[in-house]
């Protein structure tokens, strides 16, 4: 067993995408968080910042994973798929070929908080049938831990004092992990990770020791090799997000939606679908 520890602190950056959804971007493709793209964080009581919401878009490449906190979402694909993410809801998305599809908020008032990650696909799946999960909040388990608890999205949870618990999706080669850890006051847990997974840890309130550096609100830890991560709450208590993924090692290209593996691979993604061929053949 091998502690991890902090190569680097993130703080998001304020942005809007979508339609002009006002949001915090804390991880983007340029970050080099393989197999990670994106981490964004909506939260806001103010209808303006979000009621505009995310119209019809496509994605190519990669995975999208909406996790709502607060308000309600829906979401309509290309292929008639509908569904309405509640609080605690989780949307899985594999984009694979393409997807076109649009987000948008069921509110016009009241808070709308969670979180988009994007997660790449290895260049044998970029171009695989899109395939989406919606999850109810009770499909995921929740782990007590002492002064506190743990819900469980994706991968097993391990710790040294609870678990292990395994949450619903099948990630496929990033292997990924996502934990939503809510700590009371001082409460502590050793996680037991992967070696060899990028392991991140983003705190969206309070503030926590994460493998001992001080990690506030509004804040991610990149942790470095090794099978063990230590996170002890500070006194106000902290809930942050534990997101691990195996690295796919290969080049990423980026265009907007669209993530590749080479350049001529993005022009056909747009030429696709300026064709209106970019989920199905031509
Ligand atoms: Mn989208």
């Amino acid at each position: 067993m091998t502690d991890r520890s902090v190569v680097k602190v993130l703080s998001g950056q304020p942005t809007s995408d979508g339609g002009g959804v006002r949001l915090t971007r804390v991880v983007s493709p340029d970050t080099g968080l393989d197999p990670f793209l994106l981490l964004d964080e909506f939260d806001s009581s103010d209808a303006d910042d979000y009621l505009a919401g995310f119209p019809s878009h496509p994605h190519r490449g990669f995975e999208t994973v909406t996790y709502m906190l607060d308000g309600h979402m829906l979401h309509e694909d290309h292929l008639g798929n509908r569904g309405d993410l509640e609080p605690g809801a989780v949307q899985w998305m594999t984009a694979g070929r393409g997807i076109i599809h649009s987000e948008m908020p069921q509110q016009i008032a009241g808070r709308m908080r969670g979180f988009q990650l994007w997660i790449n696909l290895p260049a044998a799946d970029k171009m695989k049938p899109a395939a989406y999960q919606d999850l109810e909040p009770e499909r995921m388990p929740r782990v007590d831990i002492p002064g506190g608890q743990v819900t469980v999205v994706a991968g097993t949870f391990r710790a040294a004092n609870a678990g292990p618990a395994t949450g619903p999706i099948d990630g496929g080669a990033t292997a990924p992990l996502y934990f939503d850890l809510a700590l009371g006051a001082g409460a502590a847990s050793e996680l037991t990770v992967p070696a060899g997974h990028r392991v991140l840890a983003y705190v969206f309130e309070g503030a926590a020791a994460v493998a001992g550096v001080r990690i506030g609100k509004g804040t991610m830890a990149v942790l470095g090799d090794g099978t063990t991560v230590r996170v002890i709450a500070e006194a106000g208590g902290a809930r942050l997000l534990v997101l691990g993924g195996r690295p796919l090692g290969e080049p990423v290209v980026h265009y907007g939606p669209f993530v590749m593996n080479t350049a001529a691979e993005i022009h056909q993604a747009i030429r696709d679908y300026q064709s209106g061929h970019l989920a199905a053949p031509a």
